[in-house]
Parts: C-alpha cells; structure tokens; sequence
C-alpha cells in the first residue's frame, strides 16, 4: 500500500512503456505527438454518431498512460494527452469550436478523485485557445458499461446525459477513449437537445473492433 502511494508520488517509470525515468519517456511522448489517426467509425456503427477522430487506437503505451492518468491520476500526463487531443481536434478541420468533455458519473469522479476527462478536455481547450465547457451534466445513474454488448450500452445510456448551457458556438465531444461510440451518441443527443451545434467528437484513442 505504502509502496503503491509512493509510486503515485514519485514515479519511477514511464507510464507507457514501464521504462526506468520519468512518468512520459521520449518514446511515449513521441507516440503522442504523432500525427492523429483521424477518423474512426466503431463495427458496428451505431445511429446517430457524429464524426469521430482519434488520435490512436486504443492500445500499447497510449493505452496505458490514459489509464495511469484516468484511473492513478497521473495529472503530468495532462498536458502531453492533451496536447494529443487538441491534435485530434485540428485534424477534424473544424474552426471557432469550443470543447465539451463527456460527464463521469459523481461516484467516478469521487473513486477516481478527478475529472479526467474535464483535464483533458481543459488542457486541449488551452492549445487550441478556446474553452473546455460542461454542457452536458449526467441525468441519471448508469449500471457499469464493461461488459456489456454494443446494444446493452446503447439501452444502459440512453438518456442518461442532459444538456446544459445556452447554445452558443459550435461543440466538439471530447472524451479518452471511444469504445462502442454509445457514450458518444448520448452525447450528442443531449447537446443536440439542448440547442448546442455538435460538429464532431474527438478522443485520445478509439478502440480496434473487429467485423466478425
Ligand atoms: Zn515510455
């Protein structure tokens, strides 16, 4: 226990790669200043998913420095994530946009003891030079999303996310990781619902799913 708080507390390796140094080696950090992957669709697509990029699939060091930064709170991995996602952003080519990062649940947010995707969202608003704004808030509770069947995570979100927030400029979704494109759906629902433009949505990463 002392040993995993003092790891928390004075890193001694890459998150990404495990190697002996700090929390983001040069390797790692490269691996998120590469050029984003663009734009992804889930198989199957669901209805309603705006357009997507990523930076990366979901996978290796990307992989495991968004969970050392969501689920250990590694916060130095902000900014080089960040960064990463403001990439993703320019590559969808959209102008004058500002960011609205998908709510975790209030007991995530306490487990977790942050907001990761806020950060996220918050760091890639500062690149980009706009805001990171809370537009959507959650509506109800959800059951846990792992495990669950594409259709399963669509019924378990449907209306979960409300928007929030007088419609203004036009919004880009912002969230660590795409998985089925469930999240994102009810995302934009709730935007759309509420007035805002939702142009596109953006994560670090997407998850690599196979047709079978
Ligand atoms: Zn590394």
């Amino acid at each position: 226990m002392l040993t995993a708080l003092l790891d928390l507390v004075l890193p001694r390796t890459c998150s990404g790669c495990a190697a002996a140094g700090p929390p983001l080696c040069a390797d790692c950090r490269a691996v998120l200043r590469a050029e984003p992957i663009g734009r992804v669709r889930p198989t199957p697509c669901p209805a309603g998913l705006p357009e997507v990029a990523a930076l990366s699939s979901y996978q290796g060091p990307v992989q495991r420095l968004l969970l050392s930064h969501k689920e250990r709170g590694q916060l130095s991995l902000t900014r080089p994530l960040g960064a990463g996602l403001a990439a993703t952003v320019r590559s969808l080519g959209v102008r004058e946009v500002v960011l609205c990062p998908v709510p975790s649940s209030p007991r995530a947010v306490r487990q977790r003891g942050h907001d990761h995707a806020m950060r996220l969202a918050q760091a890639a608003a500062q690149d980009l030079g706009t805001n990171a704004l809370r537009l959507l808030v959650p509506a109800r509770a959800v059951a846990d999303q792992s495990g669950l069947t594409t259709a399963q995570r669509a019924r378990n979100l449907a209306g979960a996310l409300r928007g929030v927030g007088l419609p203004g400029r036009p919004v880009v979704v912002v969230d660590d990781v795409m998985t089925t494109g469930a999240t994102l759906v009810e995302a934009a629902r709730a935007l759309a619902a509420q007035g805002h433009p939702v142009v596109a949505a953006a994560v670090v990463a997407a998850t690599e799913r196979r047709v079978r």
